[in-house]
């Protein structure tokens, strides 16, 4: 079967307040994004990779690989205003409508072979398959009367890779009559499919905020490569 990753970039990362997008951002010795597209090139070699980026990144991206004489081969892609547009556009490049793709956020850099392995196995099977992890953390609700405590093993912390059928995803975008979805379990979820969760790890952290960049280096130090 056709195996596909869009690893999606196109955002500005206004959250990390550095004018670099956070994708960029060297961890260890190179690019956060670098280190993302290794994982997903060395679970797999046969593996077609789609990156989006941001129109206006795209020439600093190329200068990037030069640098870091990146040579893993991705074909590249224009970034959406929000997430659902980019990961749109992504799967539009694709030009084949038999296979599996995984859906992964270009900030996770510590995405595991045996997850990627799994979400294309079980989605090969069900359809989709998503990576998620239980709490830690207690949790409360907060409503418009104020919070409340909820049972934390009712929930689980999304995270990706999330892997579908081509064709299920595709009709999924196709149906969506909002562009306000924060992941694709909920775009696919929002078109009647039911969604396959596998287990995901705690170490597959979105690099998000700065204090995720000190986690980062540090669980790359002892990720092995
Ligand atoms: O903003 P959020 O943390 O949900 O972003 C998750 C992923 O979606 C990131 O990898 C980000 O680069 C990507 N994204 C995108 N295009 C946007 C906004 C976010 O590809 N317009």
């Amino acid at each position: 079967m056709n195996r596909y990753a869009v690893i999606v970039a196109g955002g500005s990362g206004s959250r990390m307040g550095s004018e670099t997008p956070k994708q960029f951002l060297p961890i260890g010795n190179a690019p956060i994004l670098m280190h993302t597209i290794k994982r997903f090139f060395t679970s797999n070699e046969l593996v077609n990779i789609v990156l989006v980026l941001p129109q206006e990144q795209i020439e600093r991206w190329h200068q990037l690989c030069e640098k870091y004489s990146f040579s893993i081969p991705h074909l590249i892609v224009s970034g959406g205003k929000n997430r659902f547009q980019s990961v749109r556009n992504g799967l539009n490049s694709i030009g084949v409508n038999e296979g599996l793709v995984a859906i992964h956020d270009g900030v996770r850099p510590f995405i595991s072979k045996r997850i990627i392995e799994e979400t294309f196995a079980v989605a090969e099977q069900k359809g989709n398959a998503v990576a998620a992890v239980g709490l830690k953390d207690s949790i409360r609700l907060i409503d418009k009367k104020g919070n409340k405590s909820v049972q934390r093993e009712d929930y689980r912390i999304i995270q990706t890779p999330q892997t579908f059928k081509i064709s299920q995803i595709r009709d999924a975008f196709h149906k969506a009559d909002t562009d306000q979805f924060t992941d694709d379990a909920s775009v696919a979820e929002a078109a009647g499919y039911s969604i396959e969760l596998v287990d995901g790890s705690y170490e597959n952290i979105k690099i998000t905020t700065p204090e995720d960049l000190a986690m980062a280096e540090a669980i790359l130090k002892k990720f092995d490569y």
